[in-house]
Formats: C-alpha cells, sequence, structure tokens
C-alpha cells in the first residue's frame, strides 16, 4: 500500500516544472486577458476619440454657423437700426406735414367761410342791385313819361304834377325832380298858367309862412305883382300858402291863399337850360317843344 501512497502523493505534490508551466500559463492568460482589455480600453478610447474629434468638429462647424449667424443678425440689426432710424424721420416728417396739412386745412375752412359769407353778401348785394336797378327802370320810366307831359313857355319849363300833396311836400317833390314850384313873374306867364290849370286847385311857389301878409317867392324874392282873386288873400283859418285856378271864370285873377296842409296838385317849373341837362335830343326831339324861342331850339340842335 505504501507506493500507492507515494504514487498519491506525487500527483497531488506536482512539480516545479510544472508550476511554472502553470504559473507561465497563467501569465499568458493574464497577458492576453490584459491584452485584450487594453485593446478594448484603446478601441473604446479610439471610439471615443473619434467621436471627440466628431463633436470638435460639430462644434466647430456650430460654432462657424454661429458667428455667421451672429454676423448676420448684427449686419441684420444694424440695418434695422439704420431703418428704424429712417422711420423715425420719416415719421416725424410725416407729423410735421400732418400738422402742416392741419393748419392749411384749418386756414382753408377759415377762407370757405369768409368766402361762403362774402358770397351771402355779394348775394344780399346783388338782390339789393337788382331791386334798386328795377326801382330805377320804374323811375326812369316815370321820368321819360314824366318829360312827355312837361309843356314850354319862353325860356322855362313847367309840369303839372296828378300827385295831391301838402304845400312842402310838393316843393321837396319839385326839389328831387330838379325844379321848384312856379315863381310867376310876367303878365304873359300868369295868362298862360291860367290858361293852362284853368280851375284845378295848383300850389305855386309863394308864402307868407315866415311873415303875415308878406309874401315871398321860393327864391326868396319879394311879391311884386301880384293876381289874387277877389277877397283874396284873406287869410281865413291861418292860410299861409298861394295856389292857382282860384277863379273858374279864367279871368287873370286866379291865386288864393290856402292853408299850407291842404293837399292840392302842383305847377312845377324848371329853366330850360336845367331842363335840357342830361336829356338826349334823341329823347326830347326839338320839333317836341313848339313854344320854345327859336334860339333855344337852335341852341339845342347844335
Ligand atoms: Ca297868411
Ligand atoms: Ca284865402
Amino acid at each position: 500500500m505504501e507506493p500507492m501512497t507515494q504514487q498519491t502523493e506525487t500527483t497531488s505534490q506536482p512539480s516545479p516544472e510544472s508550476r511554472l508551466s502553470r504559473l507561465y500559463r497563467l501569465a499568458v492568460v493574464g497577458l492576453g486577458l490584459l491584452c485584450v482589455l487594453l485593446l478594448i480600453a484603446i478601441t473604446v478610447l479610439w471610439i471615443q476619440f473619434n467621436n471627440l474629434n466628431l463633436q470638435r468638429d460639430q462644434l466647430q462647424s456650430s460654432n462657424t454657423n454661429l458667428m455667421m449667424e451672429r454676423d448676420q443678425l448684427q449686419t441684420s440689426n444694424s440695418n434695422l437700426m439704420k431703418e428704424r432710424d429712417q422711420l423715425q424721420t420719416s415719421n416725424s416728417n410725416l407729423m410735421k406735414e400732418r400738422d402742416q396739412l392741419q393748419t392749411s386745412n384749418t386756414n382753408l375752412m377759415k377762407e370757405r367761410d369768409q368766402l361762403q359769407t362774402s358770397n351771402t353778401n355779394l348775394m344780399k348785394e346783388r338782390d339789393q342791385l337788382q331791386t334798386s336797378n328795377t326801382n330805377l327802370m320804374k323811375e326812369r320810366d316815370q321820368l321819360k313819361s314824366m318829360r312827355q307831359c312837361w309843356e314850354f313857355f319862353d325860356t322855362s319849363a313847367y309840369y303839372i304834377s296828378t300827385d295831391k300833396k301838402t304845400w312842402s311836400e310838393s316843393r321837396d317833390d319839385c326839389e328831387d325832380n330838379g325844379g321848384d314850384l312856379v315863381i310867376i313873374n310876367s303878365k304873359e306867364e300868369q295868362e298862360y298858367l291860367a290858361r293852362k290849370i284853368g280851375s284845378k286847385y295848383t300850389w305855386i311857389g309863394l308864402t307868407d309862412s315866415e311873415r303875415e301878409n308878406q309874401w315871398k317867392w321860393v327864391d326868396g324874392s319879394a311879391l311884386i305883382t301880384a293876381y289874387w282873386g277877389q277877397g283874396q288873400p284873406d287869410n281865413l283859418n291861418e292860410e299861409d300858402c298861394a295856389h292857382v285856378g282860384y277863379q273858374e271864370n279864367f279871368s287873370n285873377k286866379t291865386w288864393n291863399d290856402l292853408s299850407c296842409s291842404f293837399r292840392l296838385q302842383n305847377c312845377m317849373f324848371m329853366a330850360y337850360h336845367s331842363f335840357m341837362d342830361g336829356i338826349s335830343q334823341a329823347e326830347f326831339p326839338p320839333e317836341a317843344l313848339p313854344i320854345l324861342k327859336s334860339t333855344d331850339v337852335l341852341h339845342l340842335a347844335e
């Protein structure tokens, strides 16, 4: 039994070579494992390195892009600022322009109002002128027709009004027409008027209203030759104005004194040359003046 024991002991206790070989193998395996680990580590590192390179490139590219983008944004920002400044300037100009337009508009509205007022006034003026023109035309027609009614004796023109007025109103009427109440200063003139007027009571330019019984003509001259009717002047009930046509027998004594407030027709007279002032020959030709002196007619024809 002993050999077996020895053999077992020989088997259970390896030899040094075997141990060495084993160690060697272990070392080889360890080295192999270490190599593998190193290879893995190198691979991992290489991959990471590549990734990092890639990331760096990407970052560089991204950085470049960002810088470009920043430059573009700076340019864009600069442009926007310029544009903003231009817009501010433009806005300021537009506001000025608006203010000017508002001022101009206000002025135009004032001007329009003034023109409307002026237009209204002009229309009123036109209407007044039209009315005035219409009245003047009526007056002209009246004057024309009145001129046809004038008669002439010696160097005077006579017109017997048909309106009945007081002595003062009659005198005003005569003066408005450029004449006056008639002054009778010759027998021939008295006879002419007595024939012409007949028995119609007609004011003449004689009054004693300033002092009783001191009769004066309207030109201030004193009465020299009178043609009072019978019993006149009698100053009955304060009679201070003279009229003709008192007696119906057509004698030459046709005057009477009467209250000046009575309303009578009147006899207006005017010097011939005054009557002819402003009247055209066509309007009143010489042949229409049969009683005029020949010298006066010749004067008119010149
Ligand atoms: Ca009297
Ligand atoms: Ca009388």
